[in-house]
Order: C-alpha cells, then sequence, then structure tokens
C-alpha cells in the first residue's frame, strides 16, 4: 500500500455466525505463510519493481500459476502466450496474469501487487521485506488461484489472477493495465484488490467497494461462512492508495480488503514470522466464495458445454 494517514476508526462490534463446513478445496495457512516467508525473505531485497530480485518474484508467481494449470491471458499489444504483461518501462518488472477460462460471458478480477520497496541506504537492517504490504496479498493471491484451479466445476465468468507491480511507485502496473487493457473493461464483473492483509486483530478486516451492491452482498453471503469482521468503507482516503483505484475510477464494481496501518508499516520490520496467517488465510476465503459467487458457476464440464449447440455466426 501506498503510505496513508491515520484516522480515528470507529468501534463497531459485528457478530456474525458462521456456516459449518470447511472449504473444498481448502486454503491453508501454512501455504500463505510459505509464499510469505520466499517473498519476504532477505533474498528477495524488497522486491522493488526495479530490481532483479521483483523479477525473481514474478517468476515465482507464474512457476506457481503454471504449475496450478491456469492459462496465460494473451496480451493484446503482442498476441504473445506469456503469463507477464510487460509496462512501457523494460526497467520494471512485469505484472504477472492467469487465467481460469469460464463457461460464459464476463470476467471477474482478483489482484495483488507483489512489489515493494528498495533498501535503505544504511543501517543494519536495511531489508524493506514487506511482509504484509504485500507479501500477504500475494500469497493469498495465489492459493486463491490454487483453490480455483482445483476445482471440477467451472465458473460462468472467466476469472483473472493478476499480481501487480510498481505499485509503490505510483501504480503502475494497475494504471498500465487499465489504460492498456488485455480484456475489454466493460465486461468486467467485479474486481477484488488484496494489499496488506495480515496484521491487527486476529479476525478483523476492512473493506473499501461497500456502495458496490453485486460485490458487498457477495461478500455477506459467503462471510456468513467465513466469519470475519467486516469493516466498510471506514477509510475513504484508501481508495486511491492501491491497485482498486483505477478500477474505482472507471466505475468497475470493486472492493479492497486491507487492515489498518501497524508499527511495521512501510519499516524494515515487516517481517515474515510478524504476520497472522490464519487472517490472510480467512481473508482469502472470503475473496474465493465471493468471487465464486459474482462469477456464477455452471455445474457442465467444458466438452459439455461444448455439446450444447453449434455457436452462432
Ligand atoms: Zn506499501
Amino acid at each position: 500500500m501506498e503510505p496513508r494517514s491515520p484516522l480515528a476508526v470507529l468501534f463497531l462490534a459485528v457478530s456474525l455466525s458462521a456456516d459449518e463446513g470447511a472449504l473444498d478445496p481448502s486454503i491453508r495457512p501454512q501455504d500463505i505463510q510459505s509464499h510469505v516467508n520466499f517473498l519476504a525473505s532477505d533474498e528477495l531485497k524488497g522486491r522493488s519493481a526495479k530490481s532483479k530480485e521483483a523479477r525473481t518474484a514474478a517468476h515465482y508467481i507464474a512457476d506457481h500459476f503454471k504449475r496450478f494449470g491456469l492459462e496465460p491471458l494473451p496480451r493484446p499489444e503482442s498476441g504473445g502466450e506469456s503469463y507477464f504483461h510487460p509496462l512501457k518501462s523494460s526497467e520494471i518488472a512485469p505484472n504477472v496474469v492467469a487465467t481460469l477460462a469460464g463457461s460464459g460471458e464476463g470476467y471477474v478480477l482478483v489482484t495483488a501487487h507483489y512489489d515493494h520497496l528498495p533498501p535503505k541506504a544504511s543501517g543494519t537492517d536495511r531489508i524493506y521485506n514487506g511482509a504484509d504490504d504485500n507479501a500477504s496479498g500475494t500469497a493469498g493471491l495465489l492459493e486463491i488461484a490454487h483453490a480455483f484451479a482445483a476445482r471440477e466445476k467451472r465458473p460462468s465468468a472467466t476469472i483473472v489472477f493478476i499480481a501487480f507491480t510498481a505499485e509503490e511507485m505510483g501504480l503502475r502496473g494497475s494504471r498500465y493495465f487499465v489504460a492498456n487493457p488485455p480484456l475489454p473493461l466493460e465486461e468486467i464483473r467485479g474486481v477484488v484488490n488484496l494489499d496488506m492483509i495480515s496484521r491487527g486483530k486476529q479476525n478483523l478486516i476492512y473493506c473499501e467497494g461497500g456502495e458496490y451492491e453485486i460485490m458487498r452482498n457477495a461478500a455477506d453471503k459467503a462471510n456468513r461462512r467465513v466469519g470475519l469482521n467486516i469493516r466498510y468503507d471506514e477509510h475513504p482516503e484508501w481508495r486511491a492508495q492501491s491497485d482498486h483505484s483505477p478500477f474505482m475510477k472507471k466505475g468497475i464494481p470493486t472492493l479492497y480488503f486491507g487492515v489498518e496501518n501497524h508499527p511495521d508499516y512501510h519499516r524494515v520490520s515487516d517481517h515474515a514470522d510478524r504476520i497472522l496467517a490464519d487472517l490472510a488465510t480467512r481473508v482469502s476465503e472470503l475473496t474465493f466464495l465471493l468471487v465464486l459467487d459474482v462469477a456464477k458457476e455452471t455445474s457442465a464440464k467444458p466438452e459439455e458445454i461444448l455439446e450444447e449447440g453449434p455457436e452462432e455466426g
């Protein structure tokens, strides 16, 4: 997340009872923690978008998308089949994009930035590990993608998983994506952006975008099963400060999930051993369920869909 100012917080107690039953397939805290341990390790030196370590992170993400069985999204300018969607500047590591093809129309996007900050000039600990910001959201993105890929049923809408670059340089990855869209923006049903989902109180998450009814209804429905304390729209100033912003500005139904600022925010102490993997897991489960709902699934297998009838035209 880009720097943001503190704001008084209203404490609103919301108690919700979670429905019984684990997700199938499940999202596991140990997998979330494992991704964060790698991405926020000293070896990756903070994953600043212009560093070679950001490219290491990009490859890590692409390798997982491939391992899960997800497809690349062709880039309009090249038609190239790659998970990497470079920006105009070749100095900056690319956006990393994968899709799970739907049986019908439309797209639902899940996004998280994977870059963070370059090392400090001096000091004993110089590396901004960026575990919460935003290895946590990237880990969530990967495991949500994993869970979608592992399902037999396919959704109606195509799900697009995007790890954005250069958020910390002024949302450059997401702004480039929206300005040069590899898919028709008007066909996007909804977007969920995860940025900083693993600190604060164990069960507490903030959400911006509550005015988009389709998304909020899906989130509330999903939360009957997950049981988080979701606090909506208490931080309007956050709307300009992460990768949801370019989508919201286009009027695309978009939710942002994140935690309050904390003492390790944009400090070298944002370490992997300080994250709440369980919180990141539950936010990821919530996102998985709500995206599934917005994407509306069909139980037909791809071959059955093709056999339903000849295509028009
Ligand atoms: Zn940040």
